[in-house]
């Protein structure tokens, strides 16, 4: 094991991200945000990058869900002890908090690559003697509790976070700030870009400002003003202080509050959405700023299934690390194809069995929706004609379902209730299950084991959305609407379908929830469940288009890559 001063040898990009997903048993993430964090950081060690990563401990988890038997979701704590599998680094840093100092200490993870790279990630954690009780449970629980507890943890994650690497000697050449979480780093950053001369306050500022910008970039992940952290300045001024004039601040940050979006955007000379119609979005939201697209990736080997890293490894080699041979999908053979799909499949029916006391019928084509239950993604729309999709799907169609609300989201919550009220309406005709607690454990057998991957957000609020990345991966199509990745991914008949109308500008906003059902159901009817049942061949094209024309691009190790040559290196 090498000493982790070794990481400190060379400068680095610092990865900021609140919450991380690298496995099931760390777990501290929410949904596709962390996910791609961690993503992100597996693909930087599999290239070799020279990355540091920097999130919160969340001691407590996000939260493991049960669903009572009407679907109502309940949540508990995970405790997780970084102790048990991290290292703790030997410096501490302080943060100032309602006016007192607060301790930081970092646990240190190691991702490490087959090819020998290596991406340490360090956990902020407050969990320390001498800190008070409260500031002990500052990084507990990800995304929990109020506006005030958010603060804090932000003050943990941004200030403290750049404090931490520079205490244990990194040298940083650029910040990237996953999502505007980390924004008060740059706040850190512009108390310590001191002009060298006396000059005015105007040009001191400005040329602070510039240099701060020289150091980051930032990647915006949300399409939808209310989605942004925002805190009120009393607020601020209350638990956070004055780390610069409080005119600069409002400068930067916005005049009646603090939006920690609009201080990442002022402060980052590359800014980005995760999807080009998100860039686009994200330019409408915020007029005046230069704002790029880079698509959102999904990490090659974690998000195969077994059954399809065999084949992988058997006919194209070192795919994993260049996941663009992908394109040469058409030298494995067709039955091999199946074969592997069947064993995924079964794999996640013999799940389905154990967890649940459903047996699905491996022969029947099998829908799969999976994803954090937000109600802009409508995870009950395939119900909204009941009578017609029992017409349409009986013994021809089941479904299997997952996803969290936020504990605080209730409608989020009523969504699930909606889908356990529906499954139950159909039963007898078309089977339907959800499976408790998804989490990245879930998702991995989940995703590859269904035949036909199901989204249907409103548009144009899914920014990117991965999950259906990582069903191409496994040659699961995707049947979706038009928005985020799958604008770009879609090529109608060939990868997959699209659901409802094109993502034309005039339609922006306009979402005519019926056009969409319509087409769901009548895709479904008419091109999908006929060349799933009447041509296999026809469908294991589209499952190897899938692979062929979506999974080769869409991936953290094209991503990133894109990451280094238009905003790192920059
Ligand atoms: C991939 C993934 C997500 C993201 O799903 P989207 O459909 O992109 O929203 C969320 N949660 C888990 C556990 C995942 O693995």
């Amino acid at each position: 094991m090498s000493d982790w001063k070794s990481f400190t040898h060379e400068p680095k990009i610092a990865y900021f991200s609140m919450e991380i997903g690298l496995s099931t048993d760390i777990p501290t993430y929410s949904g596709g945000l962390g996910i791609l964090a961690g993503d992100t950081i597996k693909s930087a060690a599999d290239l070799k990058l020279p990355m540091v990563a920097v999130t919160l401990a969340s001691r407590k988890g996000y939260f493991r869900q049960k669903l009572a038997t009407d679907g109502w979701q309940q949540e508990f704590f995970v405790e997780w002890k970084p102790e048990s599998r991290m290292e703790l680094l030997p410096a501490k840093t302080l943060v100032s908090i309602e006016n007192r100092d607060v301790k930081i200490q970092a646990w240190l993870y190691r991702v490490k690559s087959p090819t020998g790279g290596e991406v340490p990630v360090l956990f902020l954690d407050t969990d320390i003697p001498g800190n008070m009780e409260e500031d002990r449970r500052i990084t507990d629980q990800l995304y929990g509790g109020d506006l005030e507890y958010r603060l804090k943890q932000e003050i943990v994650l941004g200030i403290g976070g750049a404090r931490l690497l520079s205490v244990l000697g990194f040298t940083i050449k650029k910040f990237h700030l996953n999502e505007g979480h980390a924004s008060l780093l740059t706040l850190e950053l512009l108390a310590k870009a001191r002009l060298p001369v006396e000059d005015t306050w105007d040009e001191r500022a400005s040329w602070e400002t510039r240099r701060v910008m020289e150091q980051c970039v930032f990647t915006t992940h949300t399409p939808v003003e209310a989605g942004h952290d925002r805190f009120p300045y009393p607020l601020v001024k209350r638990v956070l202080g004055e780390p610069v004039p409080f005119p600069l601040l409002q400068e930067l940050a916005g005049q009646k509050e603090l939006n920690m979006t609009v201080l990442a955007m002022n402060l980052s000379r590359f800014v980005n959405g995760v999807a080009k119609k998100h860039g686009e979005i994200s330019k409408s939201l915020f007029p005046g700023f230069e704002i790029h697209a880079i698509t959102n990736g999904i990490h090659p080997f974690t998000w195969a299934s077994p059954y399809f890293v065999a084949l992988y490894d058997q006919y194209l080699p070192s795919w994993a690390n260049e996941p663009e041979l992908l394109v040469r999908v058409d030298n494995i053979p067709d039955e091999e194809i199946w074969e592997a799909h069947s064993g995924a499949k079964a794999y996640l029916f013999q799940y389905i069995e154990e967890t649940t006391g459903v047996k699905l019928d491996p022969e029947i084509l099998t829908i799969g929706f999976a994803r954090r239950s937000a109600t802009y993604k409508r995870g009950d729309l395939i119900f909204s004609d009941p009578d017609r999709l029992a017409r349409i799907g009986e013994g021809k169609l089941q479904l299997v379902f997952g996803g969290k609300a936020h504990p605080s989201d209730v409608p989020g919550k009523q969504v699930i209730q909606q889908i356990f009220k529906h499954m139950d309406q159909l039963r007898g005709k078309v089977k339907a299950v959800y499976l408790e607690n998804y989490n990245m454990d879930v998702a991995y057998r989940l995703i590859p084991g269904v035949d036909l991957w199901l989204n249907n957000p409103i548009r144009p609020l899914e920014a990117s959305g991965t999950s259906g990345m990582k069903a191409a991966l496994n040659g699961v199509p995707n049947f979706s609407i038009l928005d985020g990745w799958w604008i770009e991914g879609h090529i109608e008949g060939v990868t997959g379908w699209s659901i409802g109308p094109p993502p034309t500008e005039s339609s922006l906003t306009a979402n005519d929830s019926k056009e969409d059902v319509n087409d769901l159901y009548s895709k479904l009817e008419q091109v999908i469940l006929p060349l799933y049942y009447d041509d296999r061949p026809g469908w294991i094209r589209t499952m190897k288009n899938a692979i062929g024309k979506n999974a080769y691009y869409f991936n953290t190790h094209a991503m990133l890559r894109r990451y280094v040559t238009e905003a790192y290196i920059r």
